[in-house]
């Protein structure tokens, strides 16, 4: 199909992440990824090939097309692509179970393999509501999380995602009515504030009858802002929710293998949640597929109850290609020095995004693992932002006041440095 009448169908029928319908912005046709390449069909200010920035929204650690990432494929599709997973199991699916057990915290022993990101805080949300409700605490129904975050875009999930980020006034009435702290104290090595600490204490405390759980995303909030903040206000929750009986729900979807310099954010604070969300990374970005870890607790509780079960069994559930793929991918990580790698990104993104600290209109400049964000006073011009990152041979996704990138492991340290000149000037056209 030639390009132009692939853009014109797309625009008349296909609809992208938050966009009108017909489309009102024309998207960069993607030929081929390879490494950490995009393949244009067309020139973009002379560019046919873009550095990638994204990791196709943290996804795709270990770059496009890697050999043994497809040969993982390839071999499970030999066997088989899928089977419903009722009454039925396979090695890739308890594989990859066995794994996750073994590489996040200890306490958690139980995996729901889901099939996305938000569908695996549904599931992780289902739990704790139905251990309360199992238990015969069914008033304990409530959800409490900070603003500012991000959890998906399904209904349980858009009820604890930012109340100021124009879901909740879309959806009043709809969306239950979750309790907000505020925002964490910004900034990964910042020292525990004790008004915030004492703001957190009273909302639990004072709700900890009807809160079901606490859900947050540990030391980074992505979607909702790409803010950081201190391991310490984890162990403050963990603490404050063994106190009052609540459970507490880590979203690592984003943070998730090896993102932020710890294999998990969880693993900054040297703690463990009682329920664990997991996704994007999990395939390396290669196939759709997320996972809810529980501890036995939780389980234990679920199966009291007069529905002894998770009620939750996705079509696609444990798909054997997704979960091939996903082993693949974690072996790759986890048989190299990436904490080495990480590093070495951390420290490229650093070096590369200083200079952007002295750019007009920036407001602050921040570096976690391999995440890098620019954060400007006024909204980001998407179009003109994504031009001018485009124009440097990189692809970007700015979105409100963020400039932002998280790379492939795999980039290399000049790639990196050319990320950060598409941050730059994507900043400097902002
Ligand atoms: N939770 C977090 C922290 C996320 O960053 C995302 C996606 O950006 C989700 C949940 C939703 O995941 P998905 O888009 O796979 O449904």
């Amino acid at each position: 199909m030639d390009t132009r009448t692939l853009l014109d169908l797309d625009r008349a029928h296909v609809w992208h992440p938050y966009a009108p319908m017909p489309g009102a912005v024309e998207p960069f046709v993607v030929e081929s990824a390879s490494g950490v390449r995009l393949r244009l069909a067309e020139p973009v200010a002379g560019h046919r090939e873009l550095v990638d920035g994204m990791s196709s929204w943290w996804a795709a650690i270990h770059g496009y097309g890697h050999p043994e990432l497809d040969e993982a494929v390839r071999a499970q599709l030999g066997r088989m692509s899928h089977v419903m997973f009722g009454g039925l199991t396979h090695e890739p699916a308890v594989r990859l179970a066995a794994r996750l057990v073994e590489i996040t915290p200890e306490p958690l022993q139980h995996v729901f393999l889901a099939d996305s990101g938000s569908v695996s805080v549904e599931v992780a949300l289902k739990m704790c509501l139905q251990y309360w409700q199992s238990l015969g605490r069914p008033a304990k129904r409530r959800l409490l999380t900070w603003r500012g975050g991000y959890h998906g875009d399904t209904f349980h999930p858009m009820s604890v995602c930012d109340p100021d980020g124009g879901m909740h006034a879309l959806w009043t009435g709809v969306l239950p009515q979750q309790l907000f702290a505020d925002e964490p104290p910004a900034g990964f090595d910042a020292p525990l504030d004790p008004a915030y600490a004492d703001h957190l204490a009273d909302l639990i405390e004072r709700h900890a009858d009807e809160l079901a759980a606490v859900i947050v995303e540990p030391v980074v909030q992505g979607a909702g802002g790409m803010r950081f903040h201190s391991p310490a206000y984890l162990r403050l929750l963990r603490e404050l929710c063994d106190r009052h009986d609540v459970l507490l729900v880590f979203d690592e979807i984003a943070t998730g293998f090896g993102r932020t310099g710890e294999l998990f954010a969880a693993d900054h604070a040297g703690l463990s949640p009682d329920v664990l969300c997991l996704g994007k990374a999990l395939t390396g970005g290669y196939l759709t597929m997320a996972a809810t870890l529980c501890t036995p607790r939780v389980a234990d509780g679920i199966s009291r109850g007069r529905l002894p079960v998770l009620a939750h069994g996705p079509t696609f559930m444990g798909n054997p290609l997704a979960a091939a793929v996903a082993n693949a991918s974690l072996d790759l990580l986890l048989r190299q020095d990436w904490q080495v790698g990480i590093k070495r990104i951390e420290t490229g993104l650093r070096d590369g995004l200083a200079a952007a600290a002295d750019l007009p209109g920036v407001r602050d400049v921040r570096v976690l693992g391999a995440i890098g964000v620019v954060q400007l006073d006024h909204p980001v011009d998407m179009r003109a932002a994504t031009a001018a990152a485009a124009a440097a041979g990189v692809w970007l996704r700015p979105f409100r006041d963020l400039i932002y990138t998280m790379p492939p492991y795999i980039t290399e340290d000049v790639d990196v440095a050319r990320i950060c000149e598409g941050v730059l000037a994507a900043a400097k056209m902002s």
